[in-house]
């Protein structure tokens, strides 16, 4: 199948919900093993599993927020423009990441360290 926008937001809509019901297992196990801690307070491995329920649980968070924004965009009309500078974004980039918000050449400005964007 080629890629197109429309492409691009069903994968979008599809991550959506994917992401939110990830979230949702993950607070509900967090739920749990705060239950258990109670009881063992001592118990390191539970403690550890916790930091990375919460680690797992900011990255999905984060995710989530891009997959939403990009969401946004195709209401706006701005789906695929980078938020930087204005360009098109490369097909192929969105085809891998349907919700990337720079164009390749302000992504790695900004993984330098070059760039700071005022619009967030
Ligand atoms: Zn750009």
């Amino acid at each position: 199948m080629p890629f197109s926008y429309e492409r691009a937001r069903r994968e979008l809509l599809e991550e959506l919900s994917k992401l939110q019901e990830q979230l949702e297992r993950l607070e509900a196990a967090e739920y749990e093993s705060v239950g258990y801690s109670n009881h063992i307070a001592d118990d390191a491995t539970d403690a550890f599993e916790q930091a990375v329920g919460v680690a797992l649980q900011r990255k999905i968070e984060a995710t989530l927020d891009e997959v939403k924004r990009a969401l946004a965009k195709f209401e706006d009309g701005t789906y695929g423009l980078c938020e930087a500078c204005g360009a098109r974004i490369d097909r192929a980039r969105l085809e891998v990441l349907p919700y990337a918000e720079y164009c390749l050449d302000c992504q790695s400005r900004q993984e330098h360290g070059g760039m700071r964007t005022v619009s967030r």
